[in-house]
C-alpha cells in the first residue's frame, strides 16, 4: 500500500527573507526580514513533502527554537516512519517537545503533503472533503507611515481585495482614529477590521476600544495581553461589535476556557499557533459548536504556510470570516514557491492538485537561506 511507504529524508532550511515594508503591531516590529524554517521529507519512493514554521519571537515562539525543534526532537521520531501514519507521529511529536506549535504544524503540513502526493489527493481532501475552493482575503495595515498604507490601499482595492485589518495600539489613539476616518472617507468599499495585537493597557483599553467600536468595524481583536482573560471578557460586554481572541487562544484547550470565561464572539484561528492543521480544526469546531465565529489568521509567513492554511480553512465550514494570507503577495519582496501563491479578485484560490498543490522553489530555499540541515 503506498501509504506504507517510508520516510527516508528530512532537510530543513532556515530562511531569512527580505520585505518590502516595514510592520508595526502592538507586540512588536518586523523590518528587513522575516524569518521562517522550511522542513522536506522524502518517502522511499521519491515523493517529497513540505512544511513552514512561521514563528515570531514576540507572539509564538523563534525560528531557532522552531528549528531545533524539527532537527533535534522530531527529526528521530520521522525517520524510518510509515508516511500513513500521520495521526501516530503527531501524538509522539506532541510529548518529543513541548510547545512549539509552529514546529509541529511544519510536521503536520509535511506528512499530508506526502500522504497527498502518493495518493493523489489534495490536502483539503485529506482533511475532510472541500467545503470551499476559494476564500476572502483579508490584508494588514500596519505600516507606522500612512502614507506607504495609502498607496497600498489603493492597490488593494484595484486588486479586487475587499477586507483590511487595521493594526492598531502601536501609535497614539489619534493615529488609530485618524486612519479609520480616511478608511470611511476614502475607501468605503473595504470592510474594516481592527486588531490590537496585546497592545493596550489595562487602564486605557476600555476607553479606546469603546472609540474604535463607534466605528462599526467587523470585529475588534485581542486589545489586551493574551493573559488577560477577565479585562477581555469586560471589553466583550462593554462594546456591541464582536471582540475576537487571537493570542488568547493557540490550541484547542484555550479555546475551552475562552469559551468557559466568555471572553470573545470569535476567534482567529492560525495553525502556527494551533500545532497542526487538525488541531486548528478542531478550534473552530469548539468554537463553532458553542456559537463563536472563526476567521483564518496567520503569522509572518511565505507561501508554503498560505498554502498548508489554505487547505485546512477549505476543508473548514466553521471558519466564515475569510483569511489573512496576504504576505507572499503584498509584503514578502519574493516568495518561495514555484508559482505565485494563488490570488484572484480578492480571493484565495484554493490549489487542487495532490498534496498542497505547489512546491517551493529549492535554488530559493537555498538562496534565502541562513542555515540548512539534510539527512
Ligand atoms: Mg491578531
Amino acid at each position: 500500500m503506498k501509504l506504507d511507504e517510508k520516510i527516508t529524508g528530512l532537510k530543513l532550511w532556515h530562511l531569512s527573507l527580505p520585505v518590502l515594508s516595514r510592520r508595526d503591531h502592538g507586540i512588536g516590529t518586523v523590518e528587513g526580514a522575516c524569518e521562517v524554517v522550511v522542513l522536506s521529507l522524502t518517502s522511499e519512493s521519491g515523493h517529497v513533502g513540505w512544511g513552514e514554521a512561521s514563528p515570531w519571537s514576540v507572539f509564538t515562539g523563534s525560528p531557532e527554537a522552531s528549528f531545533a525543534a524539527l532537527d533535534r526532537y522530531i527529526r528521530p521520531l520521522v525517520l524510518g516512519r510509515s508516511i500513513g501514519d500521520r495521526a501516530a507521529i503527531m501524538s509522539d511529536a506532541s510529548r518529543a517537545v513541548a510547545h512549539a506549535t509552529e514546529a509541529k504544524t511544519a510536521l503536520d503540513s509535511a506528512l499530508l503533503d506526502l500522504q497527498g502526493k502518493a495518493l493523489g489527493a489534495p490536502v483539503w481532501a485529506l482533511l475532510g472533503g472541500r467545503v470551499r475552493d476559494r476564500i476572502p482575503l483579508s490584508v494588514s495595515i500596519a505600516d507606522p507611515d500612512f502614507d506607504t498604507d495609502r498607496r497600498l490601499l489603493d492597490r488593494l482595492v484595484g486588486d479586487g481585495v475587499g477586507i483590511v485589518k487595521l493594526k492598531a495600539g502601536f501609535k497614539d489613539h489619534a493615529f488609530d482614529l485618524m486612519r479609520l476616518e480616511v478608511l470611511a472617507k476614502d475607501y468605503p468599499s473595504l470592510r474594516v477590521r481592527v486588531d490590537f495585537n496585546q497592545g493596550l493597557s489595562i487602564d486605557e483599553a476600555p476607553a479606546r476600544v469603546a472609540d474604535i467600536a463607534a466605528f462599526k468595524p467587523d470585529f475588534i481583536e485581542q486589545p489586551v495581553r493574551y493573559h488577560q482573560y477577565a479585562m477581555m471578557a469586560r471589553l466583550r460586554d462593554k462594546i456591541d461589535v464582536p471582540l475576537l481572541a487571537d493570542e488568547s487562544v493557540f490550541g484547542p484547550e484555550d479555546m475551552v476556557r475562552a469559551v468557559r470565561e466568555g471572553i470573545c464572539d470569535g476567534v482567529s484561528i492560525k495553525i502556527m499557533k494551533a500545532g497542526s492543521l487538525t488541531r486548528a480544526q478542531d478550534v473552530a469546531r469548539t468554537a463553532a459548536a458553542n456559537g463563536l465565529s472563526a476567521y483564518g489568521g496567520d503569522m509572518f509567513e511565505a507561501g508554503l504556510a498560505h498554502l498548508a492554511g489554505a487547505h485546512m480553512i477549505a476543508a473548514t465550514p466553521e471558519i466564515t470570516l475569510g483569511c489573512e494570507f496576504y504576505q507572499a503577495s503584498y509584503f514578502l519582496k519574493e516568495d518561495i514557491l514555484e508559482t505565485p501563491f494563488p490570488v484572484e479578485n480578492g480571493q484565495v484560490v484554493v490549489p487542487s492538485g495532490p498534496g498542497l498543490g505547489i512546491n517551493p522553489d529549492i535554488d530559493r530555499l537555498d538562496h534565502y537561506s541562513v542555515t540548512k540541515v539534510a539527512a
